[in-house]
């Protein structure tokens, strides 16, 4: 008899299993629409010019060491990722109302945001809200924290657009005072943003029934490729006086995912509650990972503090966007000029990483069976990891599969 004989076996992670039959499939034609990174025209993982001029930077530095970083992280890092959030002239960061913490990147960010949840939110029965669809990991995190995690409605799915009023009706159903777990942009997995007016509207029934607002910010910059535009929604909820906790990511956006950096921010209405907030985010972060990773951390840190860096990094944003954007046009187009059956206007109209196709789990499995093409059951795809080498392929097998 074992000890663990009673540990259930865990439901199988979806992306995870996609990539190790991926990994398997060698097959010449095979293209891997599943995981969320960006590849570059000739389908390779990019690392950032900038990235590889901060490394340098810090190989060359005879003082580097490799000495542990204070429990909130690296300063370079946290104060720049609070400007690129909140604004360099924020008010909230002007007034003394924000902290930030280093995280283990998004997951982490999201995960010491559960945990302090969980332990001080107000009432404390409150659940966690999540998009339906979102991230496969929100549930995960936030049930593994202990919260109630429910859904609000977002995706129509049957024009693959935003399902707004089903979503302002959801929140204003809820009882008062829930966590509402929302993107702050390029929503994983639809692909779809609401407008700034839509924007408004959250705010507005949000304000009304004084949820709190929790966001998750993967993908800034990737978005529109602009930094300011993608954190829209984050700024608005400050300027209307939310407090609020978001969970930033440097993976896709500077291309350190494995790296893991990212960060924690807590905007408080008032700065004499802020060091009861940074203390116990302080010692969360202490009791889970007693310090966060340095390498990552300096990286980052010194493309935030150097203009002439961060002006490049900026580019580099614009540039993957603008990539990303063109694939999305190009498959949309070729679809319809092979006369493919539906409508394709959704795939050029979603934003960020993924588009959300529409094809059935069913199609999705001819897909990968008979064509060696690779995306998640629900019909995501990383528009990221499509090129000019595999666009045509691409659009005659989904022809083909859809007809
Ligand atoms: N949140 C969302 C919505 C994501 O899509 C991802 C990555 O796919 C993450 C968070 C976290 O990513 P990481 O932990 O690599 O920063």
């Amino acid at each position: 008899s074992s000890y663990f004989a009673n540990v259930p076996q865990a439901p199988a992670d979806g992306i995870l299993k996609l990539s190790v039959l991926s990994r398997a499939d060698t097959n010449s034609t095979k293209v891997d629409l599943g995981v969320g990174a960006y590849r570059d025209d000739s389908g390779k993982p990019w690392v950032l010019p900038v990235v590889r001029k901060a490394e340098q930077q810090l190989a060359a530095d005879p003082q580097a060491n490799h000495e542990y970083l204070g429990v909130g992280g690296l300063p370079a890092l946290t104060q720049g990722a609070q400007k690129l959030i909140f604004g360099a002239d924020s008010e909230a960061i002007k007034q003394q109302r924000v902290y930030s913490i280093q995280t283990i990147s998004g997951t982490g960010a999201n995960m010491v945001a559960a945990v302090f949840l969980k332990q001080f939110k107000q009432p404390a029965d409150a659940a966690v809200y999540i998009s339906k669809p979102t991230w496969g990991n929100h549930r995960s995190i936030f049930e593994t924290a202990g919260h109630v995690v429910r859904e609000y409605r977002y995706c129509n799915y049957t024009t693959l657009g935003l399902d707004i009023q089903g979503m302002l009706d959801d929140l204003r159903a809820a009882p008062r005072g829930q966590i509402i777990l929302l993107h702050a942009c390029a929503h994983n997995p639809t692909g779809i943003d609401p407008t700034t007016e839509q924007w408004q509207q959250i705010a507005d029934v949000m304000q009304e029934r004084s949820h709190f607002p929790l966001f998750d910010c993967a993908y800034q910059g990737f978005a529109t490729g602009d930094v300011t535009r993608d954190a829209y929604a984050i700024r608005l909820f400050v300027s209307r006086g939310f407090e609020l906790l978001v969970a930033q990511s440097f993976a896709k956006n500077m291309g350190l995912y494995g790296e893991r950096t990212g960060c924690l921010h807590a905007v408080t209405a008032l700065p004499a509650v802020l060091p009861q907030v940074s203390s116990q985010l302080n010692r969360l972060s202490r009791a889970t990972i007693s310090t966060a990773p340095a390498y990552g951390a300096k990286i980052a840190g010194t493309v935030l503090q150097d203009a002439e860096l961060y002006e490049e990094w900026l580019g580099s944003m614009e540039m993957m966007s603008r990539r990303i954007k063109k694939m999305r046009n190009l498959l949309r187009d070729k679809l319809v000029a092979l006369g493919t059956p539906g409508s394709w206007d959704h795939v050029s109209q979603q934003i960020g990483m993924f588009s959300f196709t529409g094809l059935s789990k069913q199609k999705v499995d001819r897909l990968r069976e008979e064509y060696h093409l690779y995306m998640t059951d629900d019909g995501r795809i990383s528009v990221a990891g499509l090129n000019s080498g595999n666009i045509d392929y691409v659009a005659k097998a989904i022809d083909a599969v859809v007809r």
